[in-house]
């Protein structure tokens, strides 16, 4: 064999191998789900004990593909790396697409806008993101949150959880909390004494989307063609209501 022909049958032999399980009929999922409304475990979720908009969006392009969904739980920072190594098929982690992540993985069309906000305490004079410059700032450890206030050049600690950041906060033990806008509104909506501070000017839209490994183009139009037709119908916009007034009526029991 020629040597053009060896690496491209070697080649072939390893994407076989790193082929995901979709052959066997199941989506496999994995996701963080620390991050609600998109994601967090309750006694009885959408698939299995995962709950949360993200989850019954990836159940619905399962079922709209005739595919059985697992989901698997990982922590954030792991989660590309599980995409790469074929241990999974795609990622749904109100993950947002970035120019860094897709140099490691390809993304779905996006299927939620977001951005990032602060959470204060009730009583804080941080009124824009220009005014955490001598605060106390708090980030989720990988979270583009992390990144922004990076960007922003204002040192930070960095936690594991949003929970773990939002009780520092709770605790006065920090100033200020950055994060993804829909998650903030769950912890104010949570925690006594906490609001929520915007500035649109310092925090750009984020745009939420599906990863999948590399050189598996079949698999993106496939979901591509659910998501549309999910934004389409209003099924995603409605699920997101869904989830964000479950809250506030458990919240006014
Ligand atoms: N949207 C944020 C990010 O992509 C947070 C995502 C998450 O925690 N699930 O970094």
């Amino acid at each position: 064999m020629k040597l053009a022909k060896v690496i491209a049958a070697a080649t072939a032999a390893t994407m076989l191998l790193a082929a995901p399980v979709m052959a066997e009929g199941t989506l496999k999922f994995a996701t963080n789900p620390e991050f609600p409304p998109f994601e967090f475990i309750t006694a009885e979720g959408v698939i299995d004990t995962y709950d949360g908009i993200d989850m019954a969006i990836a159940k619905m392009i399962a079922e709209d593909n005739d595919m059985e969904v697992s989901m698997e739980s990982l922590e954030f920072d792991s989660l590309l790396v599980a995409l790469q190594n074929g241990q999974v098929d795609a990622i749904i982690a109100g993950m947002t697409i970035t120019d860094e992540r897709k140099e490691a993985v390809d993304f779905c069309i996006p299927y939620y806008t977001a951005t990032q906000v602060m959470i204060v305490k009730e009583d804080s004079d941080i009124t824009c993101a220009a005014d955490m410059a001598d605060k106390k700032i708090c980030v989720i450890q990988g979270y583009t949150g992390e990144i922004c206030v990076n960007e922003m050049g204002y040192p930070y600690e960095a936690f594991k959880k949003g929970t773990e950041a939002v009780m520092e906060l709770v605790n006065g033990k920090c100033d200020v909390v950055v994060i993804d806008s829909a998650t903030a509104a769950k912890y104010v909506s949570d925690n006594e004494g906490l609001k929520i501070v915007e500035d649109a000017e310092a925090f750009e839209a984020e745009e939420y989307g599906i990863a999948i490994a590399k050189g598996h183009e079949d698999l993106v139009e496939k979901i591509n063609a659910s998501i549309e037709k999910f934004l389409e119908d209003g099924t995603i916009a409605a699920l997101a209501v869904e989830y964000t007034e479950a809250e506030a009526d458990a919240d006014a029991e």
